[in-house]
């Protein structure tokens, strides 16, 4: 059995198509679910191992979108997987299709963190969106969430749509924070080709307030961890999901267009629902050799404040980081940091981490 600790589901089912959306998602068809979700099960049984699994993510799509004899179905199939007492059981969901039965349903099968796109509270900006939303119906749906049980909470915010204003923007946080949520994820938009928005000739705002928004946002959620580049949590209730990521951890992803890492293959299923329906599954694999594996490790640790744990990478590989990279101008200009246990980006430059991974990678040594 190999050391694998995650899982990602994808329930691909959306009942409104957002203008800006590149994911792997296929219009509501009640029908099409019952044999996608025989499909997942097969998947899964020609897959998995049986190793227990620290998280389990149901992603989308629009997981909250299956109704509720559907949920129940998902659930029974995914018994299979093997989950401690404290795994995180994280669900995706919209507030245009959760009930508070889906949610009763969630709290039975183990669910214990629910992550929502909320993304704006603007209706001129939600209609650009393709998003329906009632900011009532949130407020009443995030606290049944907690009289239930479930205080692991995430919300999702979108910013950076042309002529959006940080007032604008204000309030979406300020709302955000009456929630009094675990989590938020954030999102700069981003223009990605055959998206409605990119056909239609949208904009997003200039790269200048987009830095703005940006730095306005890390301000007004000072209260929060800021823990990765777009991601803010309360109480160390961290995504311990995404940390697997983050950590180059390897995990299982099943359904369509899912992603996985095992074996020291990272691997992508088709987004064609013919194909996977047929069990014609993987339609990309790449064999991760040792260079590509220090890479990841590299670009996917430095998203995070806990950055690259020195001792770790050292028993992994067999050496010091410092043989792999030569770090020296970058810690001159500030731009890493070392200290006793690790090397780290300082919040300050996150945003700049893109231009920061070039240079480290340009850095490399022979090892
Ligand atoms: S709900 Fe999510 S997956 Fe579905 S269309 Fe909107 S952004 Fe895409």
């Amino acid at each position: 059995m190999s050391n694998i600790g995650s899982c990602y589901i994808h329930i691909p089912f959306c009942k409104k198509i957002c203008s800006y959306c590149d994911f792997c998602k296929i219009f509501y068809n009640e029908k099409q679910i019952s044999f996608y979700l025989d499909s997942l099960a097969k998947e899964i049984d020609d897959n998995y191992q049986g190793e227990v699994l620290d998280t389990l993510y149901i992603g989308g799509g629009t997981p909250s979108s299956l109704s509720l004899d559907d949920t129940k179905k998902l659930f029974s199939i995914l018994t299979k997987l093997n989950l401690k007492k404290d795994s995180e059981v994280t669900i995706e969901a919209n507030f245009d299709s959760i009930t508070k039965e889906k949610i009763d349903s969630y709290v039975k099968f183990g669910i214990n963190r629910i992550s929502f796109g909320l993304e704006s509270t603007q209706q001129w900006l939600l209609k650009i969106m393709n998003r329906d939303l009632d900011l009532d119906y949130v407020k009443e749906i995030v606290s049944y969430c907690k009289k239930v049980g479930i205080s692991n909470i995430n919300i999702d915010l979108m910013y950076g749509f042309q002529n959006e204003t940080l007032e604008e923007l204000e309030e979406d946080i300020n709302f955000i924070l009456t929630l009094d949520v675990s989590h938020i994820s954030t999102y700069s938009l981003i223009l990605e080709e055959h998206t409605k928005l990119f056909i239609d000739k949208e904009k997003s705002v200039s790269e200048d307030l987009d830095y703005a928004m940006y730095q306005f946002i890390c301000s007004k959620l000072k209260d929060y961890d800021h823990y990765e580049i777009s991601n803010f949590a309360k109480d160390k209730k961290y995504s311990r999901h995404n940390l697997c990521y983050w950590k180059n951890n390897k995990y299982y992803g099943f359904g369509l267009g899912a992603s996985g890492y095992i074996d020291n293959i990272r691997y992508s299923n088709t987004r064609s629902i013919s194909h996977y329906l047929k069990a014609k599954r993987r339609v990309f694999e790449e064999v991760i050799d040792n260079k590509a594996l220090i890479e990841y490790e590299m670009i996917l640790n430095l998203r995070t404040k806990f950055g690259i744990i020195k001792e770790e990478f050292k028993k992994k590989y067999g050496k010091s980081f410092f043989n792999f990279y030569n770090i020296e101008k970058l810690l001159s200009k500030g731009y890493l940091v070392e200290d006793k246990k690790s090397i780290y980006i300082p919040e300050k430059f996150w945003y700049l981490s893109n231009e920061i991974m070039v240079e480290l990678l340009e850095s490399e040594c022979n090892g």
